[in-house]
């Protein structure tokens, strides 16, 4: 059956909300409405508005890419209700959300306007986001946002016409001080290390091109809290709609499918407001960076390591990678040796147990995720979740064998085919640079840290320098199994 309000009741295999959804009223403007949003954030509040509390805090989804119009477009065919679908070993389970209630894109002139009534709205008193960690025109070089970007520079000119999520920001925020609205709150929900800091860097730089006195007011005025956020969210594809229609029963045009386990950490820095989330398991905490370095490092930081010899190996999914003996010990080995020592303590755990954890939630074999999409956008990806480690290394003279070694399988995968000769298909947004690089590599590993923007100083250290040549070459003359052999063995 086609998923809308109208058949809602009529779905008997699934949890479904328990609240009216045409009672709810807007109070938070995400931007990004991808799967990990309608994983996360938007379970978390169909969960409060299911205690029956805070239903003025709805979600109006927002989109500033062709492809959202997409999205929108399947969303609105189903009243805005999402399918979610968690799938653990043992069992899987399904419901329905409706916490979003509208979903607007400025790719028309209306949907713009209609973005900026809401934004301007006193009823809207967040404004959300994970667009992703390239969405922030981070300058990998300087690690600072990037003033003479493209898009931003257009921003700039055009203030009134905005089209990035800063741009809007920065012209809704401005509306709301002219109209005498209190401003709201900014929050990113991106893995990206101190994401508010992150944000409040863009939209302040943003603000600070046209109107320096405006961005002085948006930094004393405005909050962007730091948060913390974790739940495995795949893509969606054919199989993931066949299961929610056959397993369920419900006609979904774009399910999400996730792991059970959820978390979510956030600094309790909201002047305009929140909605009461720490009544369903959200983590109010002023210490986020904690935690959001164990994850990063830990988590982010073992996909990334799991992906590459993954990918190189043929492997589909994350859990057949995890099955396979060289590269969980490689995971094992590469954590206990080289990443937890570069994590600080973190309240109310235990870094092994996390690392624990973090190996059973790979090795969950009903979630489908997949070693293509870890391996997704290693540029962006790379510089935030490996690289600082090896550098908070390099400076206290620590080897870092196991971290050059993920970045070594990263080149070997650039390079664009796989150990058994087999092609990879583009899978970065900076692709044919990277295949590019990848060539000169073969021959020259250094090549590959000349790549400043993703390396910066890292390539001046002779002992990271030695440690990724020797590893890339080892990868080229033996293969990814032989080298993950002789690392386990200590030989590399
Ligand atoms: P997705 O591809 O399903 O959705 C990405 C969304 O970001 C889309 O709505 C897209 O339009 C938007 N977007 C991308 N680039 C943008 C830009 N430059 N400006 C504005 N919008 C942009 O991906 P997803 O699974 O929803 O993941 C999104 C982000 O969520 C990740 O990059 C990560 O930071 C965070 N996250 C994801 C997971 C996960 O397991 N998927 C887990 C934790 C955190």
């Amino acid at each position: 059956t086609k998923l809308s309000h109208a058949t809602l009741k009529s779905f008997a295999k699934v949890h479904k909300p328990a609240y009216d959804p045409a009672e709810l009223k807007p109070g938070i403007v995400h931007f990004g409405v991808g799967n990990f949003h309608r994983a996360h954030q938007a379970v978390y509040l169909d969960d409060l508005f299911g205690l029956g509390l805070d239903h003025d805090w709805a979600l109006v989804g927002a989109g500033v890419r062709e492809s959202d119009d997409r999205m929108r477009d399947i969303l609105k065919a189903q009243d805005w209700l999402t399918t979610v679908v968690d799938q653990e070993a043992e069992h899987s389970q399904a419901r329905i959300t409706a916490a979003m209630i509208d979903y607007v894109t400025i790719s028309t002139d209306e949907g713009r306007k209609a973005l900026m009534a809401y934004l301007t709205s006193p009823d809207i008193r967040i404004v959300s986001m994970t667009i992703t960690e390239g969405g922030y025109y981070i300058d990998p070089a300087s690690q600072h946002f990037d003033t003479a970007h493209p898009d931003i520079v257009a921003d700039s000119v055009n203030p009134d016409k905005p089209e990035t999520v800063f741009g809007l920001i920065v012209q809704a925020l401005r509306l709301r001080k002219l109209q005498g609205v209190e401003p709201f709150t900014v929050m990113s929900c991106d893995n990206i290390p101190g994401n508010g800091h992150v944000t409040e860097d863009a939209v302040v730089g943003l603000a600070k091109l046209s109107d320096p006195e405006f961005a002085d007011w948006i930094s004393a005025n405005v909050a962007f809290p730091n948060s913390m956020v974790d739940r495995i969210t795949p893509a969606t594809g054919a199989r993931e709609r066949e299961i929610a229609a056959q397993e369920f029963g419900v006609d979904d045009g774009w399910p999400v499918f996730c792991e059970s386990f959820k978390q979510w950490v956030v600094e309790d820095n909201f002047p305009n407001g929140r909605p009461a989330l720490h009544k369903v398991g959200v983590t109010f905490s002023s210490e986020v960076s904690a935690y959001e370095l164990m994850k990063i490092r830990i988590l982010n930081g073992g996909h990334a390591a799991i992906a590459y010899p993954g990918g190189l190996l043929d492997i589909h999914f994350v859990h057949e990678a995890m099955e396979h003996p060289l590269i969980r010990r490689y995971l094992e080995k590469l954590t206990k040796d080289e990443i937890i020592p570069e994590v600080p303590p973190v309240p109310n755990t235990v870094l092994d147990d996390y690392r624990v954890l973090i190996d059973k939630r790979f090795a969950n074999p009903s979630i489908g995720d997949t070693i293509r999409r870890l391996c997704l956008d290693g540029s962006n990806r790379q510089p935030k979740f490996i690289l600082p480690t090896v550098s908070d290394r390099v400076a206290k003279g620590e080897p870092v064998t196991g971290l050059a070694l993920v970045s070594a399988f990263w080149c070997r995968y650039c390079f664009g085919t796989t150990d058994s000769g087999a092609l990879i298909e583009p899978n970065d947004p900076s692709w044919d640079r990277l295949v590019k690089q990848a060539k000169l590599a073969r021959d020259n590993p250094v090549k590959w840290l000349e790549m400043e923007d993703i390396f910066g100083t890292l390539a001046s250290s002779p002992a990271y320098a030695e440690a990724f040549s020797s590893a890339l070459r080892r990868i080229w003359q033996d293969g990814t199994e032989k080298t993950l052999q002789l690392y386990l063995a200590g030989e590399t």
